[in-house]
């Protein structure tokens, strides 16, 4: 006979083991099953190598700019493979704390490729497990652009797999990790080019961002190839790629090509058809508030669900569900509203809740909104100047914030504490009537006209 759980959670990444190790605390006897590494896509390919990398890259900025206040500076000049090495040797370490902490909460590990055999039965590695709740949290994978060619390309997956670091590159994509990987390849010195298919990227955000990170790319340097529909890409004699982005326009020369197009839901080997559970028109598996599926006792959380794919979005959907279904709270989920979000570009980028533009949608005529643009203090003694943009989007006459958005060094670290104010409900007087915090960036936000 199968071993019999209360929970299965398919995928050992941020979603699938936050539910486990929530249920277990609860007393579940419960299973994960994992295909590769522990951590899923955040900390093997995502979040975590990312941001060690941006971290470099920030370094590397601030040493440019180290003259500024009078340091003697000189060419500096990364060692790639060191980067790389300790990057690596942290991400091992964190797969092993993600073993250990499962271990600890008495959670099984299958190690192996989970496929419904029935509605919730698993057959893993041969063997045969069933639960009362599956939890499906495959995660996504990148997509790859159906053009000549694209195989010479790598994704952000390969990306983090580059033994050395790219002299000529171009990044293609407008989403969030087009421009974070174009951002700190740009940053660490390669000569980078970010090709995107419109004028601007980022084109869900609001359109302060949009305006304030092209402003920063004149500013840096980074040059954005606008209006660029790949259509092929080549080898030549001397090793070198070649981009054709049509009309008979064509980017020489390259080392590397980085899609970074999107991303789409790991569903293949589930055998979801077996169990009639239907996918979206974007291949995403539907839910509802509670995140469960049209079948009975299977739940699916995070990436697959394709809504607000972030790492502590997938770990708060999973977590409200156990204590849902194990923790005697039947009223928690997760609420897909006001969630924050930070693109690691440089400056970055920080946002949360409605753009101006959703705003109108949903409240037409009430919105008002407020913005300032200045030059932060860190660039006041050198040549060298990012400049910041934020916006606060409010509603009614009572002007209750609804949306923040925000541009400049420092929006990764201060948007948080905001975030729990738009969510407390907070007005544009509570912004107001808070006292600033001088001199720095974030003072801004409580003293906006
Ligand atoms: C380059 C990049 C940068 C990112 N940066 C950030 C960031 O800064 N902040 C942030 O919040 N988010 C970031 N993300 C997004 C974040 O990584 C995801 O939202 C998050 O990992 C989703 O968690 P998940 O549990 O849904 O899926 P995943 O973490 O992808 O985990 C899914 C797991 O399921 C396993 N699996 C799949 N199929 C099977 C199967 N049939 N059987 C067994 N196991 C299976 C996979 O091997 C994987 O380990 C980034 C993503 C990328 C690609």
């Amino acid at each position: 006979m199968a071993q019999h759980y209360d929970l299965i959670c398919i995928g050992g990444g941020s979603g699938g083991i936050a539910t486990a190790r929530r249920a277990a605390g609860y007393g579940a006897k419960v299973a994960v099953i994992e295909q590769s590494r522990l951590g899923g896509t955040c900390v093997n390919v995502g979040c975590v190598p990312k941001k060690v990398m941006w971290n470099a890259a920030h370094t590397a900025e601030l040493m440019e700019r180290a003259g500024d206040f009078g340091f003697e500076t000189g060419p500096v000049a990364l060692d790639w493979s060191t980067l790389r090495e300790r990057r690596a040797a942290y991400i091992e370490r964190l797969n092993g704390i993600y073993g250990t902490n499962l271990d600890k909460s008495g959670v099984d590990l299958y190690r192996g490729q989970a496929r419904f055999v029935e509605c919730r039965t698993l057959e893993v590695d041969g063997e045969r497990i069933a639960a009362d709740h599956v939890v499906i949290a495959t995660g996504g994978r990148p997509v790859w652009p159906r053009i000549p060619g694209a195989e010479l390309g790598i994704d952000s997956d390969g990306f983090f797999e580059l033994t050395e670091q790219p002299g000529r590159v171009a990044v293609v994509g407008a989403g969030y990790i087009a421009v974070e990987l174009a951002g700190l390849l740009h940053q660490l010195g390669s000569d980078t080019r970010l090709v995107i298919r419109h004028e601007e990227p980022l084109r869900s955000f609001d359109p302060i961002i949009r305006e304030a990170y092209m402003a920063s790319t004149q500013v840096s340097g980074l040059e954005v190839v606008t209006h660029a529909r790949p259509e092929s890409l080549e080898r030549g004699a001397d090793g070198r790629l070649t981009l054709h982005v049509g009309d008979d326009r064509r980017l020489e020369g390259l080392d590397t090509v980085i899609w970074a197009i999107g991303r789409e839901a790991n569903v293949d080997s589930l055998g979801l058809e077996d169990i009639d559970l239907h996918r979206d028109h974007n291949g995403h598996i539907p839910v509802d508030q509670w995140q469960c599926t049209a079948v009975e006792g299977v739940y699916a959380i995070g990436d697959i669900t394709g809504r607000f794919q972030l790492t502590p979005v997938a770990i708060a959907a999973g977590r409200r569900l156990s204590d849902r279904l194990f923790g005697g709270k039947p009223e928690r989920y997760l609420e897909y509203r006001n969630i924050p979000s930070v693109v690691f570009t440089h400056p970055p980028i920080g946002t949360v809740g409605l753009t101006e533009d959703e705003a109108r949608d949903e409240y037409g005529e009430a919105v008002r909104t407020h913005e300032a643009r200045f030059v932060p203090m860190d660039f006041a003694l050198g040549e060298t100047k990012y400049r910041s943009a934020m916006k606060l989007v409010t509603v009614g006459d009572e002007e209750r914030i609804v949306g923040v958005h925000l541009f400049g060094v420092g929006s990764d670290e201060m948007l948080q504490g905001f975030a729990v104010a738009v969510r407390m409900g907070a007005t544009k007087a509570d912004f107001d009537d808070t006292v600033a915090i001088h001199p720095t960036a974030a003072e801004e936000l409580v003293t906006m006209g």
